[in-house]
């Protein structure tokens, strides 16, 4: 028998739900997490969308910014999408005043990058860690960051192919950590779930 593949998935707000149903479908033993105790349980973790500014207070007002980022020291794998991603980033442009992130990934993120016409859209994306061949992944963007400046040991998996924000970056990983901009667990592909699973379980 394989072992589970435990993921929690940072249960203080947003769409945490979608994320643990598309993980759940992938393979993985998901679970939402609000405590230190429960995320602990994990193999991995991930920081669903939602508002990255009521995300963090709350992650602050419970005491889990610092514990996270211990975790995160130890190579617990982690993936944030759209305010998970602000969540996952080193550096923020556009956060309300002391806006601070769990960060772990090297990147510079601009909050509602998009702008208002904007604000929502679909975009289909050729992901790299899926194999620039394979099928378009159904990119869901809403109220969205973007990824305005990569550091050395980051690897962009996914930009925004054309119209108006053609090469804005959208995916990307290092290491164990991955984030999107947009909402593959609003959709019914679970291929970016699919890759964190694998993440998660070549860590173990
Ligand atoms: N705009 C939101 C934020 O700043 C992110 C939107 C989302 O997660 N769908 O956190």
């Amino acid at each position: 028998m394989t072992k589970p593949i435990r993921i929690a998935v940072l249960a203080l707000q947003g769409g945490v739900r979608e994320h643990v149903q598309a993980l759940n479908a992938a393979g993985a033993d998901a679970f939402p997490a609000k405590n230190l105790e429960q995320i602990t349980m994990a193999m991995g973790l991930v920081i669903p969308g939602g508002e990255s500014t009521t995300m963090i207070k709350l992650a602050q007002m419970y005491n889990l910014v610092e514990p996270i980022q211990e975790l995160r020291s130890q190579g617990m794998p982690m993936y944030g999408s759209c305010a998970g991603m602000i969540m996952l980033a080193d550096r923020l442009e556009g956060g309300i005043v002391g806006q601070e992130t769990i960060g772990g990934i090297d990147v510079l993120v601009r909050r509602n990058a998009f702008g208002r016409q904007t604000e929502s859209f679909e975009a289909p994306l050729r992901l790299q860690n899926l194999g620039v061949e394979s099928e378009p992944f159904p990119g869901v963007f809403i109220r969205a960051p973007f990824v305005v400046e990569v550091g050395e040991n980051v690897e962009v998996v996914g930009a925004i192919e054309s119209g108006a924000h053609a090469g804005r970056v959208v995916a990307v990983q290092s290491g164990n950590l991955m984030a999107t901009s947009f909402h593959p667990e609003l959709t019914p592909d679970i291929r970016v779930h699919e890759i964190f699973v694998n993440i998660v379980r070549k860590a173990q």
